[in-house]
């Protein structure tokens, strides 16, 4: 019990024992307890009352007329109020200076709960989303920015993952959104602009695209000349080989050129729409004869597990079975093995390409998909490489979602599995009635 307690319990006690004596002396002790009594009571409810009314007005300054353990009351609760309204005070200085950097960050933050639903917003996801913060505060974030890469962001659970959509604001302009998670059970999505970039790589695009396509027709006229004077029985004998030389290399510039073009035309044309079934059992087939007819190859497996098909353009699937598969080829000895499998399991399809060849190096194979990489530049250049046979799959695979998984090493041989998604696969295709 503090001082002031004990000092209100005997003060009290005194003046109940005070009254009683006083009645006492008038021969009435208990009217002079009950006397006592009903004027503490009274002074009880008098200060109560004061204390009732400082914390209707806010005004503290009357407590000092507490008195005993009410002025301890009173100057305690009046320290606690100060200290909360100081408190809230730079709480509410700390949110406006948050406030103030959220809103100068030129990247859209929008804080989103398990639900999706908007809780708040900075003012650069108003610029480059057209979101109000007052007004969709407590919508789901996907019924307002209506695009399906969102929806697909917001709901997946990969971290990792970042979607480009068009502005909902400006046409022509460009965002990359990602989510962020934090807290218990909250998410921050990111949105940035990237316009700028977009236009950049479509320049490039462009460029790849004009220039290959303007190369292409020097180089037919320059090809169709080749072949008369390779074709003339009077060319002098000297001549014959560097002209079927000059042929050669005319033919893997052309290659060259058809295979940036396909690149850039992969590029812009964004996810696969083609719906028709592909039989990747038949494609296998198809390219195990092509190949078979040359001679010192390795021999050629084909292990089809399942009859599903896959939901896409047949002539894309087949330039990633036959680049794949000439990869294999070129780089197998006569006497190694190279297996084509397709098979089915519980998270989609995987159509894979495997050799017991010379394998490659695993330092090399984060840069295997880039444009010209080759491990060995002139020996891929001797055996007919481009260095963009892998780039072409990657992009192929892209456009389905479906991800190239690659595996080798050194001197054993080497996988590239192309995984794809579950609704890029038909389970049970139709059975023909007749
Ligand atoms: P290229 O036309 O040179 O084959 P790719 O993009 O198809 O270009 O392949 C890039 C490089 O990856 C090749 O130059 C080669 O070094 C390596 N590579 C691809 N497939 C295989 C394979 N099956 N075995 C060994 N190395 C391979």
């Amino acid at each position: 019990m503090s001082e002031a307690a004990r000092k209100f319990v005997i003060g009290t006690v005194l003046f109940l024992l005070a009254g009683t004596a006083i009645g006492w002396l008038y021969d009435r002790p208990a009217a002079g307890l009950l006397a006592a009594a009903l004027i503490a009571l009274l002074w009880q409810i008098r200060q109560l009352l004061s204390f009732d009314r400082a914390l209707r007005t806010g005004d503290f300054d009357d407590f000092r007329q507490g008195e005993g353990i009410w002025e301890q009351i009173f100057s305690r609760f009046r320290y606690e109020n100060e200290k909360s309204a100081r408190r809230k005070h730079s709480y509410r200085q700390l949110l406006r200076e948050v406030r103030k950097s959220t809103n100068a960050m030129p990247d859209g933050a929008v804080i989103l709960n398990v639900e999706n639903e908007i809780i708040a917003c900075n003012r650069a996801a108003k610029h480059l989303a057209g979101l109000k913060r007052k007004k969709d505060r407590g919508q789901r974030v996907d019924n307002i920015l209506r695009d399906p890469e969102l929806t697909r962001l917001v709901h997946s659970d990969d971290q990792s993952l970042t979607v480009e959509m068009a502005s909902p604001v400006k046409d022509g302009d460009w965002l990359n959104c990602r989510v962020v998670p934090y807290g218990a059970d909250q998410k921050l999505l990111l949105i940035r602009d990237i316009t700028e970039r977009m236009r950049l790589s479509k320049m490039r695009r462009d460029f790849v695209a004009n220039a290959s396509h303007e190369l292409r027709s020097p180089l037919t006229v320059i090809a169709g000349y080749l072949d008369s004077l390779a074709d003339d029985a009077e060319m002098p004998p000297g001549w014959r080989k560097p002209v079927e030389q000059m042929q050669g290399q005319a033919r893997r510039m052309r290659h060259i050129l058809g295979e940036l073009l396909e690149l850039s035309r992969l590029e812009s044309a964004g996810k696969a729409q083609t719906d028709e079934p592909v039989d990747v059992g038949g494609l296998f087939e198809e390219a195990r004869s092509a190949f078979e007819g040359h001679a010192d190859i390795a021999s050629i497996v084909v292990d089809v597990q399942s009859t599903a098909q896959l939901r896409g353009n047949a002539a894309e699937i087949e330039t990633v079975v036959v680049n794949l598969l000439s990869n294999a080829v070129r780089f197998t000895p006569q006497d190694g093995r190279i297996t084509l499998r397709w098979r089915l399991d519980a998270d989609g399809a995987e159509l894979s390409v495997a050799d017991t060849g010379e394998g490659i190096d695993p330092q090399h194979l984060p840069r295997l998909t880039e444009r010209f990489f080759r491990v060995d530049k002139g020996r891929s250049r001797d055996n007919g490489g481009t260095g963009l046979g892998l780039a072409i799959v990657k992009h192929v695979l892209a456009r389905y979602d479906a991800e190239l998984i690659i595996s080798s090493e050194l001197g054993e041989g080497s996988e590239f599995r192309c995984r794809f998604p579950v609704d890029c696969v038909i389970v049970a295709p139709p059975v023909a009635l007749s």
